[in-house]
């Protein structure tokens, strides 16, 4: 055996056969787990490998291609650690015309493909063939289609399934690559036509509470918005920007039956989303996200932490010195330490303690069962804010006010974006995995691969 090819000839028909009948016929498989394929020039020899359960399926797998295809060679590469197997065609066979599916005769032959195939153990697999073109006498000449890859494919499909299933293990795609040995355009090009497949099959039905929100991308420099199914925590589309158009985009990938079904979206405080929201869904509800709500709360009472820290600080008062997180956390999750120097604070005269009690009594606006109490509550609770002359609360109250209608919506749906933090996290997680996003297609194919729910093997 060449130590660095060792070439076997022809021997399609009697590999498939030696598998086959080595399940029956002892002298086939006489030295025990080792693997026979016929040599060219006849007779029989020993192909150095070991043949246990998982590579006899492998190649069964392989083998499920099927007449008219067959093995032609086998190159086991030792050095370069690869192995090799070369298809091809058994003439007489008619093709078919990859247009029209007609049998018809062959022209002539392309030119070598290489395909990559799973690991035959440690050894990187490839597939060689020389596809037939098939002469339609309404298409002309046509290369035909392969069983084992899509068209244009450099990778098998059941290596594209494989390379699926470690993407989405993977704490990171370039971790996958490495244990794939693959590149970054090869996964991409992996997970894009996982991508398409899994929009081609995706069941759209019940899209009841979806949300609308807005993501930061390439550094905060530029926008992009999602449309989610919040009953489902999946990724519908994503676009650029944050624009009318760019939400009108989103509303555009759904049909008018499914449009009509929603009932409420979640969304932040936004004009062009509330905009596009109430002209391309007008039976739909407006939800405010809580969570925004309280982002604003908290950004409020910060703001008035700020100002009364620098006014104390004039007169050598150091009291709201690293205070900062006291006043935005939920006390809840205070440690002893916390809750001690806290209630120190709380007891104290101070403007931040006041415009903290305003954001924590506003929560109590969400347990509400009836729009009535809601309202009612409100009432009373802006009046408060609003005499209180502490500035950022009074016009956090007003912005309120304002939005009272889609704030009081939640009693009725319950929804909010914040469902779907999980899937923040993961997006974020992929914004900052992805230093190398040339482009938004990029990133959108990235959210839709993890975060769109999609059924996106080939097989
Ligand atoms: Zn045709």
């Amino acid at each position: 055996m060449n130590d660095a090819v060792s070439s076997y000839g022809r021997v399609g028909w009697s590999w498939r056969k030696s598998l086959r009948a080595g399940q029956r016929s002892a002298p086939l498989r006489s030295a025990g787990e080792t693997f026979w394929v016929g040599l060219g020039g006849g007779g029989w020899q020993a192909f150095g490998m070991s043949m246990d359960n998982e590579l006899q399926k492998h190649y069964a797998l392989l083998l499920g291609i099927g007449s008219p295809w067959e093995v032609k060679t086998v190159e086991l590469k030792l050095q370069e650690k690869k192995v090799e197997i070369e298809l091809g065609w058994q003439w007489g066979s008619a093709a078919k015309c990859p247009e029209c599916g007609c049998e018809c005769s062959i022209h002539d032959s392309a030119p070598e493909r290489t395909w990559r195939h799973l690991d035959t153990m440690q050894f990187t697999t490839l597939i060689r063939a020389r596809t037939p073109r098939a002469e339609c006498p309404e298409h002309g000449v046509r290369t035909m289609q392969v069983p084992w890859a899509v068209p244009q494919g450099r990778f098998t499909l059941l290596f594209e399934r494989f390379a699926v299933e470690v993407l989405l293990a993977c704490a990171s795609v370039s971790q996958a690559c490495e244990l794939l040995g693959i590149g970054w355009d090869a996964a991409h090009e992996i997970m894009k036509r996982a991508v398409e497949r899994g929009l081609e099959r995706r069941q759209m039905d019940q899209l009841a509470h979806l949300g609308m929100d807005e993501k930061s991308f390439k550094r905060g420099h530029s926008y992009i918005t999602l449309l989610t199914d919040l009953d489902q925590s999946r990724v519908l589309e994503v676009v650029e920007e944050r624009t009318c158009e760019a939400a009108d985009q989103l509303w555009a990938t759904l049909t008018p039956e499914q449009k009509a079904a929603v009932e409420a979206v979640a969304v932040d405080m936004w004009e062009p989303f509330i905009q596009t929201i109430a002209r391309q869904v007008p039976e739909a509800d407006i939800v405010h996200d809580r969570f925004h709500v309280s982002k604003y709360l908290n950004e409020s009472v910060d703001k008035v932490r700020r100002q009364e820290h620098k006014e104390l600080l004039a007169e050598g008062d150091e009291t709201l010195k690293g205070t900062r997180q006291l006043w935005l956390y939920n006390p809840q999750h205070f440690s002893q330490e916390q809750r001690d120097e806290f209630s120190g604070l709380k007891d104290q005269q101070l403007k931040v303690a006041r415009a903290w009690a305003m954001k924590e009594l506003f929560s109590k606006f969400w347990e509400y069962q009836e729009a009535g109490w809601a309202r009612r509550f409100f009432k009373d609770w802006f009046g408060w804010v609003s005499r209180s002359q502490l500035k950022p609360m009074a016009d956090v109250a007003r912005l309120l006010k304002r939005h009272l209608e889609n704030l009081l919506t939640y009693l009725r749906h319950h929804i909010t974006n914040a469902v779907t933090e999980g899937l923040n996290s993961k997006i974020q997680s992929i914004k900052s995995a992805a230093r190398g996003f040339r482009n938004f297609q990029n990133y959108r194919i990235r959210i839709l691969f993890f975060c769109g729910k999609l059924n996106l093997y080939p097989l």
